[in-house]
């Protein structure tokens, strides 16, 4: 594969940006990144002319694929050219936000702002302005965004922000607890449960691995953060209108949190975050409440656009189906691929998301050893994921090393574009095809 474009772009954005990318991830892929040239349904064509299956897919937003519908195209495309925006309201918000509201249990009014980060900074001020308290609780290898009070590392008796340049006092408001660990939350409760304003969670671990909540563990974080008057955030960035379809993860578990978090999918493709809820919560952001909450782009038309002919299109089309039947096809294939060539890896994701990590260690193994010895796969009554981890300490155990030779080096050269570390997830669109997880499959086995 010949690489030059690619590595000029490199150099000259080496020259006027920091480490040559405008968001850290994107220079993970050595020696260099690739710069795309343009999209085509499920692949990427890159500034050499190189063509890629690409899971990536934005990291998330684009549940569609690279070329959009030509609704899709059409509403962005009408929007853009009547002028982008105008710093007070239109039309095309309050359809989205009804069409939301329709669709997602917890959500009976929103806010749209222009990020995922953007979307949790303000459900963490709005819950602490709610309830009239410091302290949230969030999950260890848990993402919300480049905030500061989320980017915090260690427990809840030992942390520190996890960035230069986030004073400790953040640290000290937020309590980090291993995912699925009933008894470490209910520890922080009764230590500081008069001080805690909510508990964020993704409701699946989705920038560490894929880490699956346990049957029950949504359900007991709802009911303690009830029974102490702190609040229940979902943070459905990733999850939202990709895990359980319209409804978000929110309904496949079959627990209604008091806050929802949202981005990607729900601007599709362009800038966009949203945080949604209980209206009697909701109503306590300015100007309706008291907590200040605000953004020139907030509501942007195009993204407005862009993000209800996105939903309507998947409403009234296949897109679930298609994109959550070539997810299982790919964990099923991969399972295979796996108990053949790399025993000591496992396969995790639900839906449309999926990924393989370098370990099959952790209590998640532990606890089902007993009722599936290794080999179970081939036991039908034994779940098929049955290895899965437990929390991100599992996901973290892993050979990250392995990840770059692998992924980065034999995937890459074979074509297919995975994500840049071994943490984030990968995304099936309406764009693929059967062919792409063939082709995906075959690269794997050469791979592995
Ligand atoms: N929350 C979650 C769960 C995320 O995965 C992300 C980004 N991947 C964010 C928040 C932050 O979103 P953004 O990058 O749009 O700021």
């Amino acid at each position: 594969m010949t690489d030059d474009n690619s590595r000029a772009l490199y150099d000259r954005a080496l020259s006027v940006m920091p480490g040559g990318v405008n968001s850290a991830v994107r220079a993970a892929i050595e020696p260099y990144p690739f710069f795309v040239q343009k999209g085509d349904r499920g692949h990427v064509i890159d500034a050499d002319g190189n063509r890629y299956i690409d899971w990536v897919m934005g990291l998330g937003p684009l549940l569609l694929g690279h070329n959009l519908p030509e609704s899709v195209q059409a509403g962005i495309q009408q929007k853009a050219s009547e002028g982008p925006m105008y710093g007070t309201p239109t039309e095309i918000e309050v359809d989205l936000a009804e069409f939301v509201v329709r669709h997602v249990p917890s959500v009976e009014k929103i806010r749209f702002v222009n990020s995922g980060t953007e979307a949790t900074t303000s459900a963490v001020r709005l819950a602490r302005g709610y309830t009239g308290r410091n302290k949230i609780v969030v999950m260890q290898g848990g993402y919300h965004g480049a905030q500061e009070s989320t980017l915090v590392e260690g427990d809840a008796d030992d942390r520190a922000p996890s960035s230069a340049g986030i004073p400790q006092a953040f640290a000290e408001h937020t309590l980090p607890v291993p995912f699925n660990d009933e008894d470490a939350m209910r520890e922080v409760f009764e230590e500081h449960g008069e001080d805690i304003a909510a508990v964020l969670t993704e409701p699946i671990l989705g920038n560490h691995g894929i880490v699956y909540p346990e049957d029950g563990y949504h359900e007991f974080v709802r009911e303690i953060t009830t029974e102490y008057g702190a609040l229940h955030i979902f943070d459905e960035v990733i999850t939202g209108f990709r895990v359980g379809g319209l409804g978000c993860a929110q309904s496949k578990f079959g627990v209604t949190p008091d806050l929802t978090t949202f981005g990607k999918i729900i601007g599709g493709g362009f800038p966009v975050g949203a945080i949604g809820g209980r209206a009697e919560i909701i109503e306590h952001f300015t100007p309706a409440g008291d907590v200040f909450q605000a953004g020139t782009f907030s509501g942007h038309p195009v993204t407005m656009a862009a993000g209800l002919e996105t939903l309507q299109f998947a409403a009234e089309n296949d897109v679930y189906a298609h994109v959550n039947d070539l997810g299982e096809q790919l964990r099923s294939g991969l399972t295979d691929i796996v108990a053949d060539q790399a025993p000591s890896y496992t396969v995790t994701g639900t839906d449309s998301m999926f990924k393989v990590i370098f370990t099959r260690e952790g209590p998640g193994r532990d606890e089902l050893d007993g009722q599936c010895p290794a080999g179970s796969r081939q036991d039908p009554d034994c779940p098929r994921y049955e290895f899965s981890p437990k929390n991100a300490g599992d996901v973290k155990a892993a050979e990250t090393d392995r990840w770059r030779r692998i992924f980065w080096g034999q995937m890459k050269e074979q074509g297919v574009f995975l994500s840049q570390n071994q943490f984030e997830c990968q995304f099936v669109s309406y764009g693929h095809i059967k062919a792409d997880v063939e082709d995906t499959l075959e690269a794997y086995k050469e791979a592995l």
